[in-house]
């Protein structure tokens, strides 16, 4: 569509678990949309110096610490929503600096 598109997106399942890019915190929800549909959840991850939210996403948590390649969630029902559509978490940094290095 015509929204801009501000952070990474990780193919991957409905219902994959989603793994911690890197080791950090987790500070709180964060929410893509604000509507309250199915997948208008995700969390937000802070490292040293950054954060980034990571978007439909059902998180086990949404504070403590997390290190990085341990679980933090599942990714939420994107075929519901948006059928045919290539599932996918979206990794947004929170200054929307491009969140690639942190994923390879
Ligand atoms: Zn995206």
């Amino acid at each position: 569509g015509n929204r801009e598109h501000s952070g990474a997106d990780v193919i991957c399942n409905d219902g994959s678990t989603i793994y911690a890019p890197f080791t950090g915190r987790l500070i709180g929800r964060a929410n893509p949309y604000g509507n309250g549909n199915e997948i208008d959840n995700g969390v937000l991850l802070q490292g040293s110096g950054y954060c980034v939210k990571i978007f439909y996403v059902a998180p086990d948590r949404y504070s403590g610490p997390i290190s990085k390649g341990q679980a933090l969630g599942t990714l939420l029902n994107l075929q519901d929503v948006y059928p045919g559509i290539i599932s996918h978490v979206h990794i947004q940094m929170c200054d929307k600096s491009d969140p690639t290095p942190y994923l390879l």
